[in-house]
């Protein structure tokens, strides 16, 4: 499969230390997408869900996973893929959550066995395109034609909850090559970034 990140721990894309996976691979090609470097996969970004795995429990022995967040890209992009990785993920937890561009009816209209035990598995599914004029910062959202669906009966107090009394936060992470800012941010985000960086170095 082509994983572009994993980070750890994520605090703004659900709840307690989880462990963010981001998948390349989207055709929605969404207008105002800021994450277009996420569209094409590339060949360093491959990786075996066995060897991927392998990986993730070696930060789940070092210190706790409480839950995942897989975005993107849109991850049903590698539905096969993503159905092995999510039945070895259960073995940690089964707090799970997807982002997909699709939406819930899209993804069962395909009649796909990797999605329904996808969907059937994890604990909460947020879906829909980005519609920059629609993103009004709602929670966990981009914009506010997407729904946050709680699939998983047994998280539905806690994400109920989890939903009503929280807001957006960012959560910046420094790599060797740069910086990650993680969360929803707000529509003039990338308008706001380039000015700083403009103000900062220049032209250019
Ligand atoms: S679905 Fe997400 S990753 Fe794909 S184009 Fe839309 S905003 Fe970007």
């Amino acid at each position: 499969m082509y994983v572009a990140r994993i980070l750890y721990p994520v605090n703004v894309l659900g709840p307690n230390n989880r462990l963010g996976i981001w998948l390349a691979i989207c055709h929605h090609h969404c207008k105002d997408c800021s994450n277009k470097e996420l569209w094409e996969a590339t060949l360093e970004q491959k990786i075996s869900v066995d060897d991927l795995f392998k990986t993730i429990l070696q930060i789940h022995n070092y210190k706790k996973i409480d839950g995942f967040t897989i975005t993107g890209g849109d991850p049903f992009y590698q539905s096969k893929e993503l159905s092995l990785l999510i039945d070895k993920l259960l073995t940690i937890s089964d707090d799970i959550i997807i982002y997909t561009g699709f939406t819930i009816l899209q993804l069962h209209k395909k009649n796909d066995i990797d999605i329904e035990n996808i969907l059937q598995k994890i604990a909460v599914l947020i879906d829909g395109r980005y519609i920059e004029k629609l993103n009004d910062n709602s929670f966990m959202i981009g914009s506010n034609n997407q729904k946050r669906i709680i699939l998983n009966p047994k998280y539905q107090d806690l994400y109920t909850k989890y939903f009503q009394e929280n807001t957006n936060q960012i959560q910046n992470f420094i790599l060797d090559d740069g910086i990650v800012s993680v969360g929803i941010h707000k529509n003039d985000f990338d308008k706001n970034i380039k000015k700083e960086l403009k103000k900062k170095y220049g032209k250019k």
